[in-house]
């Protein structure tokens, strides 16, 4: 058999990615189906920000031994952080906002019927994931917020409850202590977590700002599904709605190219348009690295300049994850050490990001400070 140069990088590139690799290029089947990419299908992956490698190996169970639709594996996915009350980035535990109220964000998109749905600024009902797929399922809506979410989620028959755990509670109280030294609240109460417990490396012992899972599925039928779930960013603003529940920047799928979506400062993401983005970048050949690398410039290029250091790099993260039609998949962020989650033929595990920045080049991030979100 003769090897075109064509393939040969195809094989390259999916080998790389740890795919096993017995069939041809993307741009070798783009060209063979013209633009009948929806025609293609390759191997089941699930992939995920990497809080979501729980949630990744029940997806892809689901969809391989259950034969589980794409959106229901990975939205049972999600559900595994969204009701650990350990997991402070999403659902019951997740961390509230400046007034102590958690509210949370979703969205997904069902590839195969073309349809979406999200929450936003949900209070109460620990899985949004579920609640955008009751707006996607049962309304003529994509996105409810806040109490006209509630209700809707009610009367779907979702369970009231309250999100704000002791542990997110008392990392609320300490980010209030040491807002202002002028405000009425007093200094730091109570004895500081253990080290361990500590997120960074902060000397008021403030919990990180930040956390969302993204998880985009395929299946071997080469239907496609995304969803996006999250508290947002801890002591926003009541009413805050990050990039999160909102379709083309938390999450993004065209089920003839393939899915996208992000983790990190939504206020960045939303002004590119995010998860769309990196979804038609693979739409015109890139590879989803590639493809969230350049989305990852798009951002660097429209962030004011309050956002940048001296260098021109931004003052915040933000990683994207992308998957395509036929089973290739990579992730990238500003800065370098993150990692991604995976499950496929060769089980779940933990891949490293592709970044725009070295480690070294990292400047201090004033988001993960004593401040005001
Ligand atoms: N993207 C989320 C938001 O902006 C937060 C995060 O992922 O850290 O709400």
């Amino acid at each position: 058999m003769t090897v075109t140069r064509r393939e040969f990088i195809g094989i390259g590139a999916a080998t790389a990615a740890g795919l096993t690799l017995h069939r041809p290029a993307r741009a070798e089947i783009l060209e063979r189906s013209g633009d009948r990419v929806g025609d293609f299908a390759g191997p089941p992956v699930v992939v995920a920000s990497a809080n979501g490698i729980r949630g990744v190996a029940r997806a892809y169970d689901m969809i391989t031994k259950q034969n589980a639709d794409t959106l229901d594996a990975i939205i049972a996915g999600v559900n595994i952080e969204e009701l650990d009350p350990d997991d402070q980035a999403v659902g019951l535990g997740g961390l509230p906002n400046e007034e102590g109220v958690v509210e949370l964000d979703a969205s997904c998109m069902h590839g195969p019927t073309k349809r979406a749905g999200a929450v936003a600024a949900l209070q109460d009902i620990a899985t949004p994931s579920n609640v955008a797929k009751a707006v996607m399922d049962y309304t003529d809506h994509i996105l409810l917020v806040g109490p006209g979410a509630k209700k809707f989620a009610l009367e779907m028959g979702f369970k009231e409850q309250n999100l704000l755990t002791e542990k997110s509670r008392q990392d609320w109280l300490r980010w209030k202590a040491c807002l202002n030294p002028n405000d009425n609240w007093l200094d730091n109460p109570g004895t500081p977590p253990p080290a361990d417990k500590v997120a960074y490396d902060d000397p008021l012992h403030v919990k990180f700002t930040t956390g969302t899972i993204n998880m985009n599925a395929v299946n071997s039928r080469g239907d496609i599904s995304s969803v996006t779930t999250t508290s947002g960013r801890a002591w926003k603003l009541p009413g805050r709605v990050g990039d999160s529940p909102l379709v083309g920047a938390g999450q993004y799928c065209d089920n003839t190219v393939g899915a996208a979506g992000s983790t990190g400062r939504g206020e960045a993401n939303i002004k590119v348009c995010g998860a769309f983005l990196i979804v038609e970048f693979m739409r015109q050949g890139m590879t989803p690295e590639q493809a969230c690398l350049r989305t990852i410039e798009r951002v660097v290029a429209l962030t004011e300049p309050r956002l940048l250091d001296r260098n021109g790099r931004p003052l915040f993260d933000l990683e994207f994850y992308a998957l395509a039609k036929d089973g290739r998949f990579g992730a990238a962020s500003a800065y370098e050490g993150g990692q991604f989650s995976v499950a496929d033929a060769s089980g779940a595990r933990l891949v490293p990001m592709a970044f725009k920045y070295s480690r070294a080049q990292r400047p201090m991030m004033p988001e993960v400070s004593c401040r005001r979100a």
